[in-house]
């Protein structure tokens, strides 16, 4: 993604590299920086190694050394998760991500798209230094990449991509800008264009992480307003190499468990949340085409490599229905709470035959699930009270046992409950998918 981190992530390498080049730009030269590679507990760079076909797509020693220098400023500004939940979550999906991502296929995708290496190719190199952090906020919705391997995320992103398929979408389309010198090349061609916008953004955000303070807030507030404009426009890699990172990070995806619509499902979200909390930018993010151009080429590109994309698909992969079955003593009694996103559908008391409460529950979750994959609408939900149950295209997917009601009281309004939290589920999709 490309949000707010982003400009910081390129204002450190910017800065970066201007300790190195003879003219640094207007305001962002001023911030001593660490020495190169000093980051605590990391041993040196391995000497490099002459460029050859076979390791043209690894880094240079410079572009890990600039990843080296990031991660000292990012990690000065954040704390890092290293252990707990959210640590544990991000190391378990990115694995296969990675492993995908540095695959045969995609070296040799890197060496079509670039005609790597080139003749006059005098680079050493070394191999990537892939480490992924958890970032101790829930204020800022961002994952970014620094160059040679370092790759973040916020827990307010973790807490964002509900599913696994998303969060992994995420993973892979950072691990692009990584694989793919992402950084190296925005950094060649802003040397080349030099536009005043851009140096104007990178030197606040460079004041900003340096000065604290007055300036600080004020690259705040571009940073923030920046934020998910950025996801469409000018920050982050650039419209060329975001859109690459999507199309390249859906492949990836393809080499995983998880699906490719993880990234689409996920980028969805992040606009409307953003329009719904009313940021000043919403015109220019809605008048600018780049959004629908970008999901509709990520649309065109998951349906390319194979995979129907359909609402069913769209609910699986986002995680828009999450069932939950959660053991509860009731009255003395081993009962079951099966919950639709949180909201309690029904308490299960009864068992059924052989089933306990608990089997129960997970049962109606299962066939509810998967009716919704199904693509059904809020016309195929129904009641019934001679049934007692709540039907799905006709199908009892909840039936309230008289053991039940003789416990939760009337099994009509045990029902009712039921069928009004389904149906408001269905009404917050519908809702969300508002444009
Ligand atoms: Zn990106």
């Amino acid at each position: 993604m490309a949000i707010s981190l982003r400009i910081f992530g390129v204002a450190v390498l910017l800065a970066g590299v201007s300790s190195a080049a003879a003219q640094p730009p207007s305001g962002a030269g001023s911030r001593p920086n660490p020495p190169a590679g000093s980051a605590p507990n990391l041993p040196p760079i391995p000497p490099g190694v002459r460029t050859t076909p076979e390791n043209a797509h690894l880094p240079t020693e410079g572009e890990i050394k600039l990843g080296r220098e990031g991660v000292l400023e990012v990690e000065k500004q954040y704390k890092v998760l290293t252990s707990g939940s959210y640590h544990d979550r991000l190391q378990r999906v990115v694995r296969e991500v990675v492993r995908a991502a540095q695959s045969p296929e995609i070296v040799a995708e890197f060496r079509r798209v670039y005609q790597v290496p080139r003749p006059d190719d005098r680079s050493k190199r070394v191999p990537f230094e892939y480490t992924f952090k958890v970032l101790d906020t829930t204020r800022e919705v961002n994952a970014f990449s620094l160059p040679g391997g370092p790759i973040y995320v916020t827990r307010g992103l973790m807490d964002q991509a509900i599913s696994d398929h998303e969060l992994a979408g995420v993973l892979a389309h950072e691990c692009v800008h990584v694989a793919f010198h992402h950084a190296e090349q925005l950094i060649k061609k802003s040397r080349k264009l030099n536009t005043s916008q851009m140096w104007a953004l990178l030197a606040a955000a460079v004041a900003g992480v340096a000065g604290g303070g007055q300036a600080a807030a004020a690259a705040g507030n571009i940073l923030m307003g920046a934020q998910f404009v950025s996801i469409a426009t000018l920050t982050g890699y650039g419209q060329d190499l975001e859109t690459e990172a999507d199309k390249i990070g859906a492949l990836i995806l393809t080499r995983t468990g998880f699906h490719p619509l993880g990234i689409y499902t996920f980028m969805q979200k992040l606009a409307r949340d953003e329009r719904r909390r009313g940021n000043p930018d919403y015109g220019i993010y809605r008048s600018h085409p780049y959004t629908n151009q970008r999901v509709t080429a990520l649309q065109r590109e998951i349906r390319r490599l194979g995979y129907s994309v359909d609402p069913g698909v769209e609910r699986r992969v986002s995680g828009a229905y999450r069932l939950e079955v959660t053991p509860h003593q009731f009255q003395g009694r081993e009962a079951a709470e099966l919950r639709l996103n949180g909201n309690l559908l029904l308490t299960v008391v009864a068992p059924d035959g052989m089933l306990a409460p608990a089997d129960r529950a997970q049962r109606m979750a299962q066939q509810i699930e998967s009716l919704f994959a199904a693509n059904i609408t809020s016309s195929d939900v129904r009641q019934s009270n001679e049934q007692g149950a709540v039907l799905i295209r006709g199908i009892p997917v909840i039936r309230v046992l008289p053991d039940d009601a003789a416990v939760l009281g009337s099994a009509a309004a045990v029902v009712d409950r039921a069928y009004r939290e389904i149906l408001r589920a269905m009404l917050q999709e519908q809702v969300d998918r508002i444009k």
